[in-house]
This record gives structure tokens, C-alpha cells and sequence, in this order.
């Protein structure tokens, strides 16, 4: 767009208001360009619809408006396989290869909510699967560090995020169930796949104040989904959130 306006060949002012026309047009096109904005838009209005269904649940009606902002700018088509395109906006979990998912939408959303961020906050997720989890986090504004334990899953959501532009994210193939101790202590720590315990060594990687989301109980059948805050006496307090199901924490702990 800076072509038309070059001072070798200045605009006249009865062109300029037309220039402005022309960009102004190509903004909106800009956006019909996306051929998922509307997708993406209604998969935040169902999120928004499951949240109020389970206000109960959650102690709040409506999410951080910043989560759903983050949301609705990441591309999840980009984090399913090729013929799962057209379901990416889907509020489901959908197949991601190796016998492992990519959360339902409204998963990501109160997972993220209940951390309670801030932007700038560090991050470590046990499960990076798709990465698309990760990127939400770093959309918000978050630095994430993200273990992923199927090698070839942690090879590819550490290509496909930086090509995204998710440079803030780290991501290791390894067992997470021990954490990143290098990187410790953590402002929050989002576990994506249901262990039967609370890791010991996620909680001593968590910074006083800071909380834990993390589904515990059987890999078979439905788990619940646990708050986790260490507060500021050191005690260590937890709260039921909701029944859900993932798939297993697996390694050898
Ligand atoms: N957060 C992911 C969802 C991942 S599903 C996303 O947004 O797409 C859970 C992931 O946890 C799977 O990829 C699985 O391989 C991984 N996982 C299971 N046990 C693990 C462990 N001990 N350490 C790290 N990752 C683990």
C-alpha cells in the first residue's frame, strides 16, 4: 500500500480520500481472507454457552475476556492433522496421531481462566501434544515451557510454533511428571494428560501463591479435575473443579 503513495508521484487531495477507500477495503478484506474468522468466532460463543451451562462448577459465568481474546486469534486449524481441517472449530477433542487428542476448546478455555494469568506470567504444561494449548498461553501473553513425552509430538510442536509465530514457547521431549527444574519456579503449571497423583515435583516447581491445573484419577474413566494453590504459608490447597477425561499421564514414575 505504500506504492500508490510515493512522493515521486505525490497524490492529489482529490485522490487521497480515495486511497483512503482503497485500504479501508482492503482491511475487510483482510479479515474475509480468514476463511475461519467466522468458525473461530462461533467456537467462542459455544465455549461461552458450555461455561454458563457449568457455572456451577467453575464459580464464574463468564471467563476472562482476555482468554477468549486469545483464543479467538489462534489459528487451531493449524494444530489438526490435514482431514481434520474442517472440524478444527469444532467444541471437541479431535485426533492428533499416536493415540493422543487436542483438548476440547472449552477445556483450554476454563483450564487457562483458572490459572488466573497475567501477562508476562511463566508457564510450564506437562503434555504439549498439538501445541495448541501452549499457543493459547503465549497468545495471552504467557512464557510457556511445554513437555511433550512422544518425541515425535514434541518435534512437531516445536516447528509448528515458532512457523506460527509462538517464539515465547519452549518445548522438550521428555517426561514431565519431574518438571523443568532449570526453569523453576513456575507462576502456573497446566497439566494436559490425567495422572493418578499430584506429581510432588510439579508442586515444588510452583512459586508461593501459584496455582496447579492438572485432571487426577483413574486413565479409565472419568477423572476430576483439581485447583491447586500453594499459598502463602506453603500449604497446599485444593479444589474439585469438574469431571472430565483425558488421556493418560504415561512414563515410567
Ligand atoms: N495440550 C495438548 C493436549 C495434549 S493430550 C494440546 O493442546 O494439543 C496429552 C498429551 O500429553 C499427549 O500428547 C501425551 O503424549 C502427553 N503426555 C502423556 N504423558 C506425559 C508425560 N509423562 N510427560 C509429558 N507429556 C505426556
Amino acid at each position: 500500500m505504500a506504492g500508490p503513495v510515493s512522493t515521486r508521484h505525490p497524490v492529489s487531495a482529490a485522490i487521497a480520500p480515495l486511497l483512503l477507500l482503497v485500504a479501508i477495503g482492503l482491511g475487510a478484506a483482510a479479515q474475509a481472507s480468514d476463511p475461519y474468522h467466522d468458525s473461530r468466532q462461533h467456537m467462542i460463543r459455544l465455549i461461552e454457552a458450555d461455561v454458563r451451562a457449568t457455572s456451577d462448577y467453575l464459580r464464574r459465568t463468564a471467563l476472562d475476556a482476555r482468554v477468549l481474546e486469545a483464543m479467538a486469534r489462534v489459528p487451531r486449524h493449524e494444530f489438526v492433522p490435514d482431514d481434520l481441517v474442517d472440524a478444527a472449530y469444532r467444541n471437541r477433542p479431535l485426533p492428533i496421531g499416536h493415540g493422543q487428542t487436542i483438548s476440547q476448546p472449552y477445556i483450554v478455555a476454563i483450564m487457562t481462566d483458572l490459572l488466573d494469568l497475567e501477562p508476562g506470567q511463566r508457564v510450564l504444561e506437562i503434555g504439549t501434544g498439538s501445541g495448541y494449548q501452549a499457543a493459547v498461553l503465549a497468545e495471552f501473553g504467557a512464557s510457556v515451557w511445554s513437555i511433550e513425552i512422544i518425541p515425535a509430538l514434541a518435534e512437531q510442536a516445536a516447528e509448528r510454533l515458532p512457523r506460527l509465530g509462538y517464539d515465547q514457547v519452549e518445548v522438550r521431549a521428555g517426561d514431565g511428571y519431574y518438571g523443568w527444574p532449570d526453569e523453576a519456579p513456575f507462576d502456573a503449571i497446566i497439566v494436559t494428560a490425567a495422572a493418578s497423583h499430584v506429581p510432588s515435583p510439579l508442586l515444588q516447581q510452583l512459586r508461593t501463591g501459584a496455582k496447579m491445573i492438572i485432571p487426577v484419577g483413574s486413565p479409565f474413566s472419568t477423572q476430576q479435575l483439581l485447583l491447586i494453590t500453594r499459598d502463602q504459608n506453603e500449604q497446599v490447597r485444593t479444589r474439585q473443579v469438574l469431571p472430565v477425561r483425558f488421556v493418560p499421564l504415561t512414563g515410567e514414575h
